[in-house]
């Protein structure tokens, strides 16, 4: 097998020993003019450049050489927080669907085909940016319910041809949240297309299963907690249990959906997360925020960063997005000193995990008022091994002999960037995901010289602008007061 060396200024390895180390906080460590030797798809010795014997030298020169990033709320459609993160309270009731449009008029924007290209265009996104595993989120918005079983296997059929790894599957929902006549929120319900539903998510299980590829694993992505009857958080954690796939359930999000978990099943959301059995190790939380410690959430119990602890959840924590619709942890300090598993997410678009991980520790340090808040070592272990771990993938998220050949490399000699001190702080703070200059997939290169070959972006661009055009213009007919798009979506200034 042909051993290749890559070399680069920074590396980012990763020190076995340190793990079992309660006092430190990370277990990466920077190594300085190193290279790590990849076979197939392993790594198979890190350390000083030229130490080991290879068959080719790949020189990547002044980059930061990283672990892939693992994305567990992945970009999976074009874009939507440039459209529903700015509103006002009124403008943002528009963007939800009214209850007339989920009875009657619901539609799909787009077909299977134009779906599986805007997977490609947002699998593409996330190389470039650096990201090697995903766990996509769907755009239900734009779908006639939530998404399909071929629509899942078209994604994956994507990541593959690509070499991005993803564990997904289709998503699924018994309800949608509403805007009724009258300007008040609910939730629609449908059983039927709820069922129909888990039956393509566990069909879709067995297809996974069978693909034996590392670059396609099957999970259970249902949409929304407040969407889901009791019955399919059920159903969902037993078939968790029976075939051993991770559950990724969006919960503690918002607190309207608390309000509507509280009134429907007369328990706070984590409650009913450990009734229907899907609270534990194999559940990923994406967003987690609204936890009764949270200063907006009115609770008389302090009692949900333990409870989230002991239970082993992860949570996919994605702090632009979050930043963006006005949220934030509270704080990722505490969290974690709960002891609670913590990986990271983008959500949306910029699928940039350096933009977030500076957006994060900054939010963190501002409401810790400490300088200390976090740390970008914090948020980048959250980003490498606290979505290795999420993933129970041991052999992800680290350089290391025996680890998976999972690589990104940052340049970090543009002229922008300024002075190059501790390289991630450099990377973090002055850089973005845009620096990503190369990317290995279990040992594949998908990113050279900040091009995936064969894929080209100029067309691509022209038809994503058509198809998000086509978009922006189906809210109106979703709006409860069926508004034009130049009311739902005001310019920052008016035109003249
Ligand atoms: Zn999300």
């Amino acid at each position: 097998m042909v051993r290749r060396g890559i070399r680069a200024r920074h590396v980012l390895a990763y020190d076995a020993g340190a793990d079992s180390d309660p006092g430190r906080a990370a277990a990466h460590v920077l190594l300085t003019d190193a290279e790590v030797v990849v076979a197939g798809s392993r790594i198979v010795a890190v350390g000083p450049r030229g130490a080991e014997t290879v068959d080719e030298v790949l020189d990547l020169g002044n980059v930061l050489l990283l672990p892939g990033l693992i994305d567990l709320d992945a970009l999976a459609d074009i874009d939507h927080t440039i459209l529903d993160s700015w509103q006002s309270r009124e403008l943002g009731l528009g963007l939800q669907w009214s209850r007339d449009y989920a009875t009657h008029r619901r539609r799909a924007v787009f077909d299977a085909e134009e779906r599986a290209f805007i997977r490609e265009y947002s699998f593409v996104q996330l190389l470039l940016h650096g990201v090697t595993t995903a766990m996509p989120i769907a755009s239900e918005a734009h779908s006639d319910w939530a998404e399909t079983f071929d629509d899942a296997v078209a994604m994956a059929e994507v990541a593959r041809r690509l070499g991005l790894r993803v564990y997904l599957g289709p998503a699924y929902r018994s309800g949608v949240n509403v805007v009724d006549a009258d300007g008040t929120r609910s939730v629609y319900w449908n059983e039927e297309l709820g069922r129909a539903g888990f039956d393509d998510a566990a069909r879709f299980l067995d297809w996974a299963a069978e693909q034996e590829s590392d670059l396609v694993h099957g999970a259970l992505l249902p949409c929304r907690i407040e969407t889901l009857s009791e019955e399919l958080m059920r159903r969902t954690a037993e078939l968790a249990a029976k075939t051993g796939v991770l559950v990724r359930l969006h919960a503690l999000q918002g607190l309207l959906e608390r309000r509507f978990i509280l009134e429907r099943f007369g328990a706070p959301p984590l409650e009913v997360l450990a009734r229907t059995g899907l609270l534990g190790p194999d559940l990923l939380i994406p967003h987690a925020i609204y936890l009764d410690t949270h200063p907006r959430v009115d609770a008389d119990t302090e009692v949900d960063l333990g409870t989230l602890a002991a239970s082993g959840a992860a949570i996919v924590h994605c702090p632009l997005t979050s930043a963006r619709h006005a949220a934030a942890l509270d704080t990722f300090a505490r969290y974690r000193a709960a002891g609670v598993r913590i990986a990271l997410g983008t959500d949306s678009f910029p699928p940039d995990l350096v933009r977030g991980i500076d957006i994060g520790v900054t939010i963190a340090k501002v409401l810790a008022h400490r300088l200390d808040g976090a740390t970008y070592a914090d948020y980048l272990t959250a980003a490498t091994l606290g979505g290795a771990d999420a993933l129970r993938r041991p052999d992800l998220g680290r350089l290391t002999a025996g680890a998976t050949a999972d690589l990104v490399a940052f340049r970090l000699d543009d002229h922008r960037d300024g002075v190059l001190d501790d390289p991630i702080r450099t990377l973090c703070m002055n850089s973005t995901g845009r620096a990503t200059d190369f990317v290995m997939v279990a040992g594949r290169i998908t990113v050279r010289d900040g091009v995936i070959p064969g894929v080209d972006l100029p067309a691509m661009t022209r038809r994503a602008q058509a198809l998000f055009d086509r978009m922006r213009a189906a809210y109106s007919e979703r709006d409860y007061l069926r508004r034009p798009t130049d009311e739902l979506f005001p310019a920052s200034f008016p035109a003249k």
